[in-house]
């Protein structure tokens, strides 16, 4: 279901794909003017631009004039369509469960978790749509619009950023806020200054969901850790108290290593 919906998504953005096949090269408006039979000049109506289907009812002929259509126009139609749903399969390619259902689109917070998945999907549709037009422009008219080649590196740009450098950025300054909150509110005898510079540096190394694993991990053995402790009557065996530092570098390697399995197996578990 979801990926007749991507198929069928596919279609109309390859016969928008079409229309800029045609124009860039031209230097043509994209937005402007409506589309029109290339012989007659006549404007075609809305049930002459039906992906696929209207050249087939039409047998590939004007409506009007039945001056023959370029074959061109059902095929970037078919190309995207497929290419749209192999894209998908790859994408999400492990993630199964997902495919099947709707659920993580209107699940806000099965959103959020996979977030990361759902714009790297609309990244790479947007990348091949523009492979498409260049593969057809060039084909049909010799030329690589810069229309499609600039805007595709500024996009390209701003995906790696954002995925990799303000995720990590936006994990850095939250596990530091966090870690400043508990340190201004046990005036400094739970949490070191040292524990918040630390956690910035451990956001900024994992990056979201892993940061939430490794803090996770590390409250837990932490936590553990210090009852018994204090069952034993050994507190003072680390000094005047139990220093944190440990249990945050215990979760950071653990969640180097098993973070996304981690993240994504309590996911399944609470239903986040
Ligand atoms: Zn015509």
């Amino acid at each position: 279901m979801f990926l007749f919906f991507i198929f069928a998504l596919g279609l109309f953005v390859g016969s928008f794909l079409n229309v800029l096949v045609d124009r860039l090269p031209k230097g043509e408006s994209v937005i402007k003017g409506r589309s029109h039979c290339e012989k007659c000049k006549k404007i075609l109506k809305w049930n002459d631009l039906i992906p696929l289907l209207s050249f087939v009812f039409l047998k590939g002929k004007c409506r009007y004039c039945s001056a023959r259509l370029s074959p061109y126009y059902p095929i970037v139609e078919f190309t995207t369509g497929i290419m749209f749903v192999i894209t998908t399969l790859f994408i999400f390619n492990g993630s199964q469960f997902l495919i099947s259902n709707f659920k993580f689109l209107i699940n806000f917070q099965l959103l959020i978790t996979n977030y990361q998945l759902l714009l790297t999907l609309i990244y790479y549709l947007f990348i091949i749509s523009s492979l498409i037009v260049i593969f057809f422009a060039d084909l049909k008219y010799g030329i690589i619009p810069d229309k499609i080649v600039f805007p595709a590196i500024l996009v390209s740009f701003f995906f790696l950023l954002f995925t990799v450098f303000v995720n990590h950025l936006l994990s850095a300054f939250g596990a530091g806020l966090f870690f400043l909150l508990l340190f201004l509110v046990t005036r400094g005898r739970g949490m070191g200054f040292g524990d918040v510079k630390f956690s910035f540096l451990m956001g900024l190394i994992l990056g979201f969901p892993n940061i939430i694993v490794a803090l996770y991990v590390a409250f837990l053995t932490g936590a553990t850790v210090g009852i018994i402790l204090i069952i034993w009557r050994k507190k003072r065996i680390f000094g005047t108290a139990i220093p944190f530092g440990p249990f945050l570098v215990l979760g950071n390697f653990i969640a180097i290593f098993f973070g996304k399995s981690i993240f994504h197996l309590s996911s399944l578990i609470f239903h986040f």
